[in-house]
């Protein structure tokens, strides 16, 4: 059992990185030699920092930038994340999807932690689940590595936890700190909150022993620091009455029949978006809602970057906009299970996901 405070990811990852290698006691789990720390508690002051940066680590911003847009955006985007680092493929139990994306399995939570908090700001009930009951079947490739996350509000200020089962310190940290405290901001956004600190536990945070070499090379490098703030997504965004997020791209119209239904989710779509409009000021709830709407729409390279403004906000949103914008799949988003189907897929052709029908 351990506890690390640190003050930022983008030098305290090499903190990390010596606390396992120096604490960690060997394991072997499916074979493969690990050094591990049990029960470790990190404790990040300021999770606007949350990218190792500046230790020689070259953590990829296009993983980064995806993981975090999907996570969001409640959508898993297999193609993008492919695009991104072809290995992702590998946890694939069917070359479409990833089971364990965390995206669908938290985006309707999240706008009930929302929900939540805004009725009792001491609330000790904003939680959302990731693991569930059948996960351990052994009959998936992608078994979720974060069992639940959770949110308070104390000081006037919104804390968040993240309780891992494992965590990997060298593929997995520099990507899960960054993706879960945007958000973290995401939902401070939404609450008009300022950001508490973020607190990282895991079960088993380790290192594989084929990535010792390559850790004791890290070493603090400031030249590598980006002049830009790290980007959150703005207020702004998440103020902005955005348009329906439309489910089918409307170049692909003229390929299959519009259902009916399709045309009846398009009518409660804008009427609901215009009952929005008449609230004044605008719901945290809806807020969230324009936030995960904008997650998905940057994830996708569908969101209009605005005129050259120089300020927090307009950076943010550039920042995701040109790491992800070699790295966009065409494919169609299932409104319900929110996975991404790739156009080569039987399923895009026939309208609504069949799967879930
Ligand atoms: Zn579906």
């Amino acid at each position: 059992m351990a506890e690390i405070v640190i003050s930022d990811l983008e030098v305290g990852y090499i903190e990390l990185a010596e606390a396992v290698m120096s604490w960690g006691k060997t394991v072997s789990p499916r074979g493969m030699e690990t050094k591990e720390i049990r029960d470790m508690t990190v404790i990040l002051r300021d999770p606007q920092r949350a990218f190792p940066i500046m230790t020689g680590r070259n953590a990829r911003e296009g993983i980064a930038a995806a993981e975090a847009m999907q996570l969001l955006g409640g959508i898993s985007d297999l193609q993008q994340l492919k695009s991104v680092a072809k290995t992702f493929g590998m946890f694939s139990d069917d070359g479409l999807t990833l089971r364990g994306a965390y995206g669908p399995r938290v985006y309707s939570q999240v706008q009930n932690v929302v929900k939540s908090l805004t009725l009792d700001k001491d609330s000790r009930q904003a939680a959302a689940v990731i693991w569930r009951p059948d996960e351990i079947s052994g009959a998936s490739r992608d078994v979720p590595c974060t069992v639940y996350l959770s949110w308070n509000i104390r000081n006037g200020a919104l804390n968040a936890k993240t309780h891992m089962r494992s965590n990997d310190l060298w593929l997995g940290v520099p990507y899960d700190f960054f993706a879960f405290t945007r958000l973290q901001y995401a939902i401070a956004s939404a609450l008009d909150l300022p950001v508490g600190e973020y607190v990282h536990h895991v079960d088993s945070f380790h290192l594989y022993a084929t990535d010792f070499e390559k850790v004791a090379r890290l070493a603090v490098d400031s030249n590598t620091f980006r002049p830009t703030p790290l980007p959150w997504l703005s207020a702004r965004a998440a103020a902005s009455q955005e348009q329906p997020l439309v489910t089918y791209n409307e170049t692909d119209s003229a390929d299959f029949a519009v259902s009916y239904d399709y045309e009846s989710l398009k009518v409660i779509t804008a009427s609901n978006t215009f009952t929005r409009m008449d609230q004044d000021p605008i719901s945290s709830v809806t807020r969230i809602t324009n936030l995960q709407t904008t997650a998905v729409k940057l994830a996708r390279g569908q969101y209009p970057l605005p005129a050259a403004e120089p300020d927090d906000a307009y950076r943010a949103e550039r920042w995701f906009a040109e790491a992800l914008a070699p790295h966009v799949t065409e494919g169609r988003l299932c409104d319900t299970c929110r996975y991404v189907l790739p156009p080569w897929c039987f399923e895009y052709r026939s309208g609504p996901c069949r799967r879930c029908k």
